[in-house]
């Protein structure tokens, strides 16, 4: 999540500097931006799909923190909370979706798919509640369902840092979960690392590999991934190779990987003037 790139990073003598799972995927995809966006720090744009998935992301953490009683008959109570959070979220964010400049019937269009995919995420949820409150009181099943959210998780021992958006301890297993606002639910490469990565940071801390380790696309639901050793093994041999190709602050050690992420048909990459002026 941006959020990784937010705060203060922590000294250590061992790195240049703390990765995450943002800074990885971005050398991986052009070490030139990582160059630019990492060591030079050249600022960076936000966009819709940022911003609204920070108001959608904040949006399940209030929900999470909802003092749920025993005496709540009515379901649907809950999915009219969650979609005032995310109305009084996304009305706290005017200014910054303002100065995106964008058309108004564009922002209706993310403001009402986000709430449809909140709605969404709801229906799947409260079939679960629902599920549980058979054998619990509703307070009880919605503290069952309710995940650790948004926990930063860091080893020094590695040089890596990452926030991880949901962690779910049900019947002794531990999931985690991240969540996407994306418009396709494909689990791509970077998606795998991203989730092998936190598994890292998770077993580094716990002393625990996680049982399961999904994307809930909130469009669509939730995908899992197969978790081993392995996996843990060869995200840290990538942490430990993007730590090494990253220690040299000479631009030119960092090639252009020129491709269609560097400019399309609505937008381009935070860089792509600074990269093509000047070298
Ligand atoms: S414009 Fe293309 S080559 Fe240049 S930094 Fe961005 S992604 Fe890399």
């Amino acid at each position: 999540m941006p959020m990784e790139e937010q705060k203060t990073l922590v000294p250590t003598v061992r790195f240049s500097r703390i990765q995450s799972p943002s800074s990885i995927n971005t050398f991986k995809q052009c070490p030139r931006k990582y160059y630019y966006q990492y060591i030079q720090r050249l600022p960076t744009t936000t966009s819709i799909h940022l911003l609204r998935g920070g108001i959608v992301h904040s949006t399940l953490e209030d929900f999470f923190s909802l003092d749920v009683t025993p005496a709540l008959k009515d379901l649907f109570s809950l999915k009219t909370v969650l979609i005032e959070f995310f109305k009084n979220n996304w009305n706290a964010k005017q200014k910054e979706l303002s100065r995106l400049g964008l058309a108004e019937e564009a922002l209706k269009f993310y403001h009402d798919e986000s709430i449809s995919m909140l709605e969404f995420w709801f229906s799947s949820f409260s079939d679960k509640l629902s599920l549980l409150s058979k054998k619990n009181n509703v307070a009880d099943a919605f503290k069952l369902l309710t995940p650790k959210v948004e926990q930063e998780y860091i080893s020094t021992k590695l040089g890596i840092r990452g926030f991880i958006d949901a962690i779910h301890e049900i019947d002794g297993k531990v999931i985690i979960l991240d969540y996407k606002t994306s418009s396709k639910d494909t689990m791509t490469e970077d998606h795998k690392l991203q989730l092998a990565i936190y598994a890292v940071l998770y077993q580094e801390n716990h002393g625990k590999i996680p049982d399961c380790l999904g994307i809930n696309f909130l469009k669509f639901g939730e995908k899992y991934i197969d978790v081993d050793e392995s996996l843990l093994l060869s995200a840290k041999e990538e942490i430990k190779s993007v730590h090494e190709k990253t220690s040299s602050t000479n631009i030119n050690n960092y090639p252009k990987n020129v491709t269609s992420l560097c400019k399309w048909s609505t937008g381009q990459c935070d860089f792509y003037d600074t990269c093509f002026k000047n070298y």
